[in-house]
């Protein structure tokens, strides 16, 4: 097995250029000059996000596999362009490595990378590489375009706009509980698996951000959910100075989680207000436009839940409980890395 000390920086980038095949005739340059080329399109803006994983901080190679690595790197990536109501096109990624790293193991790291880049028509473009002493990182760096009018926002919400929400909440920050649990009794083996699953391999919602742009609906706001329901909302509602109505009721909680739940005797409400890494789509449309909604994602078989609606008591996230009562939630109870929990 080699590593990176017998091939070398450029030994490696010629290894990763000879496998990523440029299929999109809008890159004109892809890896092998000092920048990539690439053309735009009338009426769209365009989209750049980047995100950066680091060994130990955001992943143990313990419990995620290389290639589930690159996939996960590439998906939080596309679900921020997503959550501005973007469709991605290219993608650069910077590798920091310990000079031990075998060449196998960024084979299998590129092989999750591209698996999802094809999966979305993703060209990887190019990128960086550079030894790290210790710990392996992993920058993504993800472009994309919306049209000139359809670019979603956090901002732009308005009291008596409706809340909604793609998916499941708290299925991810259970299955990494699970991942680091040294006794593994929780639920049944498909409930746990479905769990960790949703951690180690989130989809990012291109699917249903395409179905609002492309529909005639006023989406007034959008984030994704990184940090936690209750965060994510708070981030919707801040720069506004708007609060929100949750209905504990119509909180989206898988199977899974419910059942993991009931064996351990946590409450499930919880989990989908504080979880993390959903990557759901959170957004916000005027009140008459519910029904058009509910039939919009019906028709594409998409799962929507109607959670909430938007206040305008400043900062001030509600919940309405299942038996009638309300309670205040701190809306920093979510993910903060430079902060002492
Ligand atoms: P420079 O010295 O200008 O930074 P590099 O030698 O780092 O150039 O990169 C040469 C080419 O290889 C560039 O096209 C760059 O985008 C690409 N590249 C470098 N590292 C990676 C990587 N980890 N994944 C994909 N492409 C890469
Ligand atoms: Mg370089």
């Amino acid at each position: 097995m080699t590593n990176l000390k017998q091939l070398g920086e450029f030994g490696l980038i010629e290894r990763l250029r000879s496998k990523l095949n440029t299929r999109s005739p809008r890159v004109k340059k892809g890896i092998g000059d000092d920048c990539a080329v690439f053309s735009t399109r009338q009426n769209t803006v365009q989209l750049t996000s980047t995100d950066a994983l680091i060994e130990s901080i955001h992943f143990d190679l313990k419990t995620i596999s290389p290639k589930q690595l690159g996939r996960k790197a590439m998906a939080v990536n596309i679900s921020d362009i997503a959550a501005m109501g973007g469709t991605p096109y290219l993608a650069l990624i910077s590798l920091g490595l310990p000079p031990s790293t075998s060449t196998e193991f960024i084979d299998k790291l590129y092989s999750g990378l591209q698996t999802i880049c094809d999966s979305h028509k993703i060209e990887l473009a190019g990128g960086d590489t550079v030894a790290s002493p210790k710990h392996l990182f992993i920058n993504v760096c993800v472009l994309g375009e919306a049209y000139r009018n359809r670019v979603f926002y956090r901002t732009g919400a308005k009291p008596g706009d409706q809340v909604f929400v793609t998916g499941n909440l708290g299925d991810s920050a259970m299955g990494f509980r699970i991942l680091m649990a040294k006794n593994k009794n929780f639920g049944t083996a498909k409930h746990k698996n479905a769990l960790i699953k949703k951690h180690l391999e989130p989809i990012p919602r291109v699917k249903e951000s395409n179905l609002l742009a492309k529909s005639r609906l006023k989406v007034t706001s959008m984030i994704d959910i990184s940090d936690g329901l209750t965060q994510d909302l708070g981030h919707l509602c801040a720069k506004d100075n708007l609060g929100a109505n949750l209905y504990e009721n119509s909180l989206p909680v898988s199977e899974a989680l419910y059942n993991v739940c009931l064996q351990k005797r946590y409450d499930p409400t919880t989990w989908a207000l504080q979880g993390g890494e959903d990557y759901e789509l959170l957004f916000t449309i005027k009140p008459e436009d519910v029904k058009y909604l509910k039939r919009l994602f019906l028709k594409a078989n998409t799962f929507v839940s109607h959670i909430a609606e938007i206040t305008n008591s400043p900062k001030k996230i509600m919940l309405t409980k299942k038996n009638g009562s309300k309670v205040s939630l701190e809306p920093a109870t979510g993910f903060n890395h430079f902060k002492q929990k």
